[in-house]
């Protein structure tokens, strides 16, 4: 059980909802003709024909990963559950709107806010995570986040939320996650909510 009471839950998108499908080292080659540091901040240092360039790359991989992802094991019911039991539910992803709604057009999944790049500064600034508790009416100390890198964590911990790590190879650790957890099947007991399950 929690001390305070759990209202809303927040997710990442890709590697937490959606099984990864962008190949962000292909993306960066593609744009920049090298692979390091990270996408959207080096397209914020381009201008004119260079920048509109990046995006639309960038653009056409994000879209094309949306026609073909596939929800994450247990994602479907849990969020389910979540709902069920009243917890208000936000998706805060860097992924573009345009993206973000082909997915939705396929899954349909119970998020009752989406927050994309074009909507607040990216994670890991702490606004697209203020956004999406703003418009799901709930308190930051009231809503947990849960992402799967550290940005999502340094997000999470600027605005004040509870953050969970959904542990993997890339990122197995964070200094900055209140919780690490191996299955997205550990998230209801940290609501206080049954293991599994919503009752019949
Ligand atoms: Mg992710």
């Amino acid at each position: 059980m929690t001390s305070v009471a759990i209202r809303g839950a927040l997710f990442d998108l890709d590697g937490v909802v959606v099984a990864q499908c962008l190949d962000f080292m292909a993306i960066k080659q593609e744009i920049f003709g090298s692979t390091e540091g990270f996408i959207l901040e080096r397209i914020q240092g381009l201008s004119g024909a260079e920048r509109v360039r990046a995006e639309a790359i960038l653009e056409h991989h994000e879209t094309g990963a949306a026609t073909r992802c596939q929800p994450l094991d247990g994602i479907v019911p849990l969020l389910r559950q979540l709902d069920h039991y009243g917890v208000r539910l936000g998706l805060v992803t860097r992924n573009s709107r345009k993206s973000v709604d082909l997915i939705q057009a396929r899954l349909r999944l119970p998020f009752s806010a989406i927050v994309t790049r074009e909507d607040a500064p990216p994670k890991p600034a702490p606004d697209p995570i203020l956004l999406a508790c703003q418009r799901l009416a709930v308190a930051a100390h009231e809503a947990l986040f849960v992402g799967d890198f550290e940005f999502d964590m340094l997000a999470g911990r600027r605005a004040g939320v509870r953050t969970v790590l959904l542990c993997n190879p890339l990122q197995p650790f964070s200094r900055n996650a209140d919780h690490l957890i191996a299955s997205l099947a550990e998230i209801p007991r940290l609501l206080g909510l049954p293991d599994r399950g919503v009752p019949a």
